[in-house]
Formats: C-alpha cells, sequence, structure tokens
C-alpha cells in the first residue's frame, strides 16, 4: 500500500472544495485534492447529451437516471451524474473534477437578503451583500441574457410562454442570472460553434460554454502551481492520529469502477468539501468504523432547500405550447416569496426532449419548515435520512396552489405525465446543513472536537436558503477559508 504525505487535503472538488483550493495556493499553501470522479477535461472524453446519454451520464450505473423518462441501457462508467436514494427522497449530486457545477443547470441566485438574515442571524450581512456576493459571481463568471435575444431565440419560447402564463395568473416573475456563456450561445444559435445549451446538453455535462468550476476556480488554482488534483481517488474513510493528525484511507477506481489501488494519505490539516451527502457519509461512517469524533449537532438540521417538482399538461395549449426547440438553460423564474401564505420562488424549467411534449415543468423552491436528520446504518455502512412526507406537506399545498392558479388562468392539468399525481416530492437537486456553521463547526467551519478538520460546502448551510443555493455556498466558503486564513489555522 502506497502511504502519501500532504500539508493539506481537501476532499471533494465542487464549490467548497474549489474555493478552498484557490485561496489557500493563492496564499503560498500546497494542497493536494482527492475527488472521487474523473477529470473530464484530462480524460478528453465528451459529454452526452439529454437525447443520446452515454459515458458521462450516469456514476456507474446500468441504466440512465434523468429525473424523468430514462429508456437508456448503458455500460457502467465513472460518469458525472450520481443518485442517492433513501426511502422517501431521491438526492441528485455531480461527480467529477467540478463536483455539482458540471451538472447544474448553472443558475447563479443570490438570496434574498431577508431571508438570509433570517438563516444565518450571526453573519454579517451588509459584508455579504457588498462584498462576497459580487466576488463570487465575478469569479464565477455569471452573466445575464440578452432581453432582445430572449425575445427572439425560440429556444426560449418555454421561458415566455411561461412568463406570460405567470403575468396572467397574477404571479410576478423574475430574470435568473446564470454562469452559461449567453454570448456564446448567441453564436450557437447563429450556428458560429459549436451548440451545447441549445444542443440538450446540460446534466450529463455541458461541452462548451458553460463556465463551470475546473474553467474558474480550480482552473485558477491549478495556474498557482500549488494545487494537485488527483482524480478517481475515493476516500473511504477517516481516522484521528494521537498528534492531531489525520490518516485517510483511499481506493483509486479506474473508470469502471475498479479498484486499481489502496492508497493511505496522511495530512496535518483536512477539509471536508464532498458536499452535504459525501461529507455527512465521511464523517458518520469514519465515527462508525474508526471512533473519529462527531459532535452531536452533525447530522442535524438538514433540509432539501424545500425543492419540490412539479409540471403541468395542455391537452390543448392555449398559450401553442412551449415547443420542440428548448435551450437546457433556466433564465426565468417566479418570485412568490412575499406571500406570507403561499411563500415559493420557482423556476420556470425546460425539458428539452426533442418534441413538443405539451408539459411545463417548474422547480419549486420552499421553506423548510420542518428540517430533517441525518443518521446512520451500520449494518450496511451508509447514512440514513429522517425524512418523509410531513417534512414536504406545505412545500405540496404551495404547489397545489401554484398548478391552480395557474390551470385556471391559462388552462391545463397536473401532470400526471411525469409525476405520480403531478407531484414530484421526492426529487432533490439542492439538499443542504447537517454541519451547519456555528452549531457543529465554529464560526468559520472548524469542525467541534477538532483542532484540524474543517468542513466546507453545501452542508454548512442550515437545509434552506430559498433559492438555487451555489452562490450562497460560494460565499460561505469565501468567508470561511478567508478568516481561517487570516487566523494562522494553515500556518
Ligand atoms: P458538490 O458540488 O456536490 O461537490 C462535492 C464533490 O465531492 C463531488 O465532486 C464528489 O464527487 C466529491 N466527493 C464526494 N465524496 C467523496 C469522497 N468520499 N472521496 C472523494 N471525493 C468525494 N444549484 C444552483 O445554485 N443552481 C442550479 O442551477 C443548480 N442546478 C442543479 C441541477 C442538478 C441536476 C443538480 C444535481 C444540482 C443543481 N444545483 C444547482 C445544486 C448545486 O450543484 C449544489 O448545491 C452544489 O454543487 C453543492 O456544492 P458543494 O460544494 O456542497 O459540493
Amino acid at each position: 500500500i502506497e502511504t502519501i504525505d500532504a500539508p493539506i487535503i481537501i476532499i471533494g472538488s465542487g464549490y467548497g472544495g474549489a474555493v478552498s483550493a484557490l485561496r489557500l495556493c493563492e496564499a503560498g499553501k500546497k494542497v493536494v485534492l482527492l475527488e472521487m470522479g474523473l477529470n473530464w477535461e484530462k480524460a478528453g472524453i465528451p459529454f452526452s447529451n439529454l437525447l443520446k446519454p452515454g459515458k458521462s451520464s450516469a456514476w456507474l450505473k446500468k441504466k440512465s437516471i434523468a429525473p424523468f423518462m430514462n429508456l437508456f441501457s448503458l455500460t457502467p462508467f465513472t460518469g458525472i451524474l450520481d443518485r442517492l436514494e433513501f426511502e422517501h427522497l431521491n438526492i441528485w449530486v455531480g461527480r467529477g473534477v467540478g463536483g455539482g457545477s458540471l451538472v447544474n443547470g448553472g443558475m447563479a441566485v443570490t438570496p434574498k437578503e431577508s431571508y438570509f438574515k433570517e438563516i444565518f442571524p450571526n453573519l454579517d450581512a451588509e459584508k455579504f451583500f457588498n462584498h462576497y456576493f459580487p466576488l463570487v459571481r465575478e469569479e464565477l463568471k455569471v452573466n445575464v441574457i440578452d432581453e432582445q435575444f430572449l425575445k427572439e431565440c425560440p429556444y426560449y419560447k418555454f421561458t415566455r410562454v411561461g412568463e406570460a402564463e405567470a403575468h396572467k395568473a397574477g404571479f410576478k416573475t423574475m430574470r435568473v442570472p446564470n454562469v452559461y456563456d449567453f454570448k456564446y450561445m448567441e453564436k450557437e444559435y447563429l450556428n458560429e460553434v459549436p451548440r451545447s445549451a441549445l444542443n440538450t446538453e446540460v446534466i450529463y455535462g455541458n461541452n462548451h460554454g458553460k463556465n463551470s468550476l475546473d474553467k474558474t476556480y480550480l482552473k485558477k488554482a491549478m495556474e498557482t502551481g500549488n494545487l494537485e488534483i488527483l482524480d478517481l481517488h475515493c476516500v473511504n474513510h477517516i481516522k484521528l492520529n494521537d498528534d492531531k493528525s489525520y490518516t485517510l484511507n483511499v481506493q483509486q477506481i479506474n473508470t469502471s469502477g475498479k479498484v486499481v489501488a489502496e492508497k493511505i494519505f496522511n495530512c496535518k490539516k483536512l477539509i471536508l468539501s464532498a458536499g452535504t451527502m459525501g461529507t455527512l457519509q465521511l464523517l458518520l461512517h469514519s465515527n462508525a468504523v474508526n471512533n473519529l469524533p462527531v459532535h452531536e449537532k452533525v447530522g442535524k438540521n438538514w433540509g432539501n432547500n424545500g425543492n419540490f417538482m412539479t409540471g403541468r399538461n395542455w391537452v390543448k395549449p392555449l398559450s401553442g405550447g412551449t415547443g420542440s426547440k428548448q435551450s437546457t438553460i433556466p433564465v426565468g423564474g417566479i418570485d412568490n416569496w412575499d406571500d406570507k401564505e403561499h411563500p415559493f420562488f420557482t423556476e420556470i424549467a425546460p425539458l428539452p426532449m426533442g418534441m413538443d411534449v405539451a408539459t411545463a415543468l417548474y422547480l419549486l423552491i420552499n421553506r423548510v419548515d420542518k428540517k430533517g436528520e441525518v443518521g446512520y446504518d451500520t449494518i450496511n455502512q451508509k447514512i440514513t435520512l429522517n425524512w418523509d412526507e410531513s417534512n414536504t406537506a406545505k412545500m405540496r399545498e404551495n404547489a397545489k396552489y401554484f398548478i391552480r392558479k395557474m390551470n385556471n388562468a391559462n388552462g391545463g392539468t397536473r401532470s400526471h405525465l411525469l409525476f405520480n399525481n403531478g407531484f414530484g416530492a421526492d426529487i432533490c437537486y439542492h439538499p443542504l446543513g447537517g454541519c451547519v456553521l456555528g452549531e457543529a463547526t465554529n464560526e468559520f467551519g472548524k469542525l467541534k472536537d477538532h483542532e484540524n478538520l474543517y468542513v466546507l460546502d453545501g452542508s454548512l448551510i442550515p437545509g434552506t436558503i430559498g433559492v438555487n443555493p451555489f452562490v450562497t455556498i460560494t460565499a460561505i466558503a469565501e468567508y470561511c477559508i478567508e478568516n481561517l486564513i487570516r487566523q494562522n489555522e494553515f500556518a
């Protein structure tokens, strides 16, 4: 067994890991980043689109795992999209160098200041809204679609129809910024460059146009010369040593998922950025097999960010339907957050199936009135989720209200085509919490009961942030790592 010593190790290359890597490398620190997924850029394998799922479409599965309409059999490969199955909830996550940024829709939404203050009463909201949020929007290359292009492009009919119908039903809409380069998209439309968003590429990866983390934070971190990324390295468990350093048990796999090497890594400082579910799995599993100290708040205050999917079908679309041509990149949302009875935000989501399916898809983001909890099953050596229909009851009510209002004004029915009863309560893209900032960690993400272990990812956010979460995850990570470096934690 090969043994490797490194001063600082980061596990996971999503938003939290990428921010930590860049700021530590800029401060002159040597960093090793372990990522279980593949470095797609280095491998040179193209991503597949929605209509033809291939190698990139699923993490070691025999069948594709899109939220709906999976008819495709696959040869297992270390693809970028994974689905974690719990009793009442399926959670989709990204795998690969870039983490969730490889699979997500790129919606780059800054939370509402009032809600941010409610969720993080101890943070300096002014500093976040004047400094950290603008900083991360710049680093992530956030931009906004040109209104004229949106008005004319046939691939955005779904957005125009969605907005017109929302207005008719009395809802307020908003433009949603994105990390997808809209100037590139305009060239795609003119056939001046290869198509990506206009060629049904998104959850299995974008070959062009999208500024995922490998093109922003991670690229900058690599350019410092201080970062080493080891892909296809899956951390199995962590041990705390007597001298307060850590030993990691790691399996290197090939693209078929076969273990090709067992490795031991030793480090003085360890940052967990394995994503909400990955970080909780590492902590609770290491506690079970290695007695890794785990504070009582680990696993608590977990939520699905109020994710609730729903859709509408038209028998005879009054609006002429959403069309067969659809961009994969959402640019519109309905903002009903200020309604005291039914507060929610919803994305006007594309459904690029390559044909007119006469269906409108919505991903609602609600408040999370009842939080869940993550535990551990010693027999299966896996995390468990204490979460059922009672946790989503209010979200369902909001979805019903929304669909009823939309259908009354515009015609249509609940989408039984996509979901059982028209509601997808069991679909989660935004797992958050379980290692909440200031609860399971200190005020800057250092895990309680530890001197050299830090958590920097979505698990710091207490289960809800009211909008799509990666802008907030990135900003919180910037804030934490800046302060940790200032406090000489990595000296
Ligand atoms: P992640 O990005 O999940 O990164 C964690 C990384 O750690 C992964 O690469 C994983 O492979 C790696 N890892 C895990 N365990 C181990 C281990 N044991 N060893 C080694 N490596 C490990 N959010 C938005 O804001 N806007 C959107 O439009 C949006 N759309 C989405 C669409 C989809 C289909 C999905 C699934 C998510 C979407 N999200 C969106 C959510 C967003 O992508 C996540 O909230 C975000 O990626 C979480 O960041 P993170 O830093 O917590 O971890």
